[in-house]
C-alpha cells in the first residue's frame, strides 16, 4: 500500500538523518557553534539538526537540506516551511481571513446609490 511505503520512506530518512548526525561533516558544522537561522553563537551541545524542508513534507536527510539550529529556532520553525514563515510575517492579519473583503463591495454599492 502507498501509506506503508511512505512510512518506510520516512523511517529510511530518519535513519539517514542519524547517520548524517554521526558523520564527521556534521560534527564539523556543529563545532562552528553557530545557529544557521539567527546566526548567534551557540554551544555545540545546544545545536540541533534542523531539516530545511522537514521530512514530514518530503524533505531528505542530505547535506544540502540539514543545518545546525539553536533549540529556539528549531522549535519555532518546527511546523512551518520558510515560505509559510515569510507569508506569516508579511500578512499576519490575512492568514485567518476569508478571501472576500467586505469593504471591496462597498464601492459597488456606493456607485449604485448615486443612481437614486
Ligand atoms: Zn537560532
Amino acid at each position: 500500500m502507498k501509506k506503508s511505503e511512505d512510512a518506510s520512506e520516512r523511517a529510511r530518512e530518519k535513519s539517514k538523518a542519524r547517520d548524517l548526525r554521526n558523520s564527521q561533516w556534521w560534527k564539523n558544522r556543529v563545532a562552528e557553534g553557530k545557529c544557521h537561522h539567527c546566526g548567534i553563537a551557540v554551544h555545540p551541545s545546544e545545536l540541533t539538526m534542523d531539516h530545511l524542508l522537514p521530512i514530514s513534507r518530503g524533505g531528505k536527510s542530505v547535506r544540502s537540506n540539514v543545518v545546525p539550529s539553536c533549540k529556539k529556532c528549531n522549535s519555532e520553525r518546527k511546523n512551518f516551511m520558510p515560505a509559510e514563515l515569510i507569508l506569516k510575517t508579511l500578512f499576519p492579519d490575512n492568514m485567518n481571513e476569508p478571501h472576500g473583503d467586505p469593504h471591496s463591495s462597498d464601492a459597488g454599492d456606493g456607485s449604485e446609490a448615486l443612481h437614486h
